[in-house]
Formats: C-alpha cells, sequence, structure tokens
C-alpha cells in the first residue's frame, strides 16, 4: 500500500471534557501513514478521510496510550528526590530522558512515581479536520516521517 502524508488539525479532549491538546493557532500536524507517528486509533480514522472531512474520533485507552500498569507505580524513599519535590512534577530515570515518571504523592518519607505515560488508560476524543493528503516522497518512507510544514523539518 502506497504510503501518505496527511496533515490535519485537532483538538484533544478527555471523557471530562477538559481540552488536553490542540493545534489551534498552529500549523496543521503533518504525519506519514504506517509509520506509527500517531496513536493508531485516530490513524485509522484519518486514513479514511478526504481534505475538507471533519470528524470527532472517540479513541479508547487500548488504541491510544494503552492501560494503566499499577506495578509501573513505585515508592520511593523521599531523600532520593529535591527538597522541594511536588506532586505533578517529571523526572527522566535515565540520561537519555527516555522515561519519564511523575510524581502522584508525596508523604513524610515516600514519594510516589508512576511510569505509567500521562494519558494510559484515557479514552480521548478527537475533534479532526483533514487540511491536507498528498502521496509520500521517497524520503519521507525513508525516514519514517513526515517532512515540511508540520512534519520534521531538517
Ligand atoms: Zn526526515
Amino acid at each position: 500500500m502506497s504510503q501518505k502524508v496527511i496533515s490535519f488539525h485537532y483538538k484533544l479532549t478527555n471523557t471530562n471534557g477538559d481540552v488536553l491538546d490542540s493545534s489551534e493557532g498552529k500549523e496543521a500536524l503533518a504525519f506519514l501513514t504506517g509509520s506509527n507517528q500517531i496513536i493508531s486509533g485516530l490513524e485509522k480514522e484519518l486514513v479514511e478521510m478526504e481534505t475538507g472531512d471533519k470528524k470527532t474520533v472517540t479513541v479508547a485507552s487500548d488504541e491510544a496510550y494503552g492501560p494503566k500498569f499499577d506495578d509501573r507505580i513505585a515508592d520511593v524513599p523521599r531523600e532520593q528526590f529535591p527538597e522541594d519535590v511536588q506532586v505533578g512534577m517529571m523526572f527522566s530515570t535515565d540520561p537519555q530522558g527516555q522515561s519519564i515518571v511523575t510524581v502522584t504523592n508525596v508523604s513524610d518519607d515516600t514519594v510516589t512515581i508512576d511510569a505509567n505515560h500521562p494519558l494510559a488508560g484515557e479514552d480521548l476524543t478527537f475533534d479532526v479536520e483533514v487540511t491536507a493528503v498528498r502521496e509520500a516522497t521517497a524520503d519521507e518512507i525513508d525516514h519514517g516521517h513526515a517532512h515540511g510544514e508540520g512534519g520534521v523539518q531538517h
């Protein structure tokens, strides 16, 4: 199947109706199909749409950021953290900054950290509007991402 580059505007809300992210006022986001650049539950819908189409897509957590795993939540001795540690702070646990943990509780002796993706276990709703669809270039397929406006520029 030929790969395409799809550009779209989006507004992401959770089940409470809180807006978590939006492309409003920014460039439309461009992605290369079939390259895991965006969550699978959203890509599945976008590939069926044409330029100008609008849709509200609800993606179950399994097709978004996956379930929340209890074994990724741990209590760590407080002295391993800075004095001013607070709920909501994020720390990376490896030098590359790949794994991020979020502080979810602070007590006198322990700090609870959660290594789940912040959106794990959440059903997500995307209001999307497709602004452009085109064939991917050989370079894009080679790199595994979209180039140009809204994509990777290098
Ligand atoms: Zn590239």
